[in-house]
């Protein structure tokens, strides 16, 4: 079954652009500082600057997923002459750095697109770049209205955790014979 559209939300790097001035990372900490705007660490920020000034090599990336465990390959890459350390593109929250973790928790972080509240129409960091380096983008996907498996299962043992697995049963079997009447 098909209908439902979804935005997606992404933003466009363009490391040609980037100068390494890190006004991103000061607003997107100072935005999700507690109180807001109250302090700027960007260790707390969910954007960072891979900067390397000799090479003249500035990657803004703005964290992902948290990854689990480390991942097994791993690459330089060389791009108009420049190389780039391994791991410089890639967006996860992983245990094998520090990047994107809460400093005092450890916690990992994660962009939000700025729509903690008061949700932001333009996320910060894209705004405050006035380099034009970060590239705002929203698109929509039309995605699938089925549940989906992980979904069912993440539901049914959330309610088996509450009710017991027992009583779930029970009422399946009490709901599969009302239907089959
Ligand atoms: S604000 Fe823009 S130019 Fe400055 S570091 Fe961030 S991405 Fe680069
Ligand atoms: S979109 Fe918002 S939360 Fe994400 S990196 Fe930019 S300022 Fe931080």
């Amino acid at each position: 079954m098909k209908g439902k559209k979804r935005k997606i939300k992404t933003i466009n790097i363009d490391v040609d652009k980037c100068v390494g001035c890190m006004a991103c990372e000061v607003i997107c900490s100072a935005f999700h500082s507690s109180p807001k705007y109250s302090s700027n660490n960007p260790a707390r920020s969910r954007i960072r600057v891979i900067r390397d000034p000799i090479a003249d090599i500035y990657v803004p990336v703005y964290a992902g997923e948290y990854a689990v465990a480390e991942c097994a390959g791993r690459d330089k890459y060389i791009i108009d002459g420049k190389e780039y350390d391994e791991c410089a593109f890639c967006r996860a929250s992983c245990p094998s750095r520090d990047l994107f973790k809460e400093p005092d928790s450890g916690l990992p972080l994660k962009c939000d697109m700025c729509e903690s509240d008061p949700a932001q129409e333009i996320p910060l960091c894209v705004k405050w770049c006035l380099n034009e380096a970060l590239i705002y983008e929203e698109r929509e996907e039309e995605i699938e209205e089925e549940v989906k498996q992980e979904d069912l299962e993440i539901g049914l043992e959330a309610l088996a955790n509450k009710y017991g697995l027992n009583n779930i049963k029970d009422v399946i079997e009490r709901l599969s014979e009302s239907k089959k009447g």
